[in-house]
């Protein structure tokens, strides 16, 4: 199953339990700065997410949004 997340990234705060969280590792710290001063997660390897939902259950700030096909 193909899989695909959005991050709202203005409002990340870089706290790495998404990327801990992915069995995937699809999501990346990214190398700059959002408008809070975190370096916010990224969705990066698009093409390995299964649309697990692992990453948006761990996330504190409920910022991400899973979509499968
Ligand atoms: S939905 Fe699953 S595979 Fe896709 S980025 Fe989130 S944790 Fe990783
Ligand atoms: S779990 Fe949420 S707040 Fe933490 S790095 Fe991932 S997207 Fe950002």
């Amino acid at each position: 199953m193909a899989g695909k997340i959005e991050i709202n990234t203005d409002r990340c705060k870089g706290c790495y339990l998404c990327i801990e969280a992915c069995p995937k590792n699809c999501i990346i710290i990214g190398q700059e700065t959002n408008a809070s001063g975190y370096f916010p997660a990224v969705f990066e390897y698009e093409d390995k997410c299964i649309g697990c939902s692992m990453c948006a259950m761990v996330c504190p700030e409920v910022i991400i949004k899973v979509y499968r096909d």
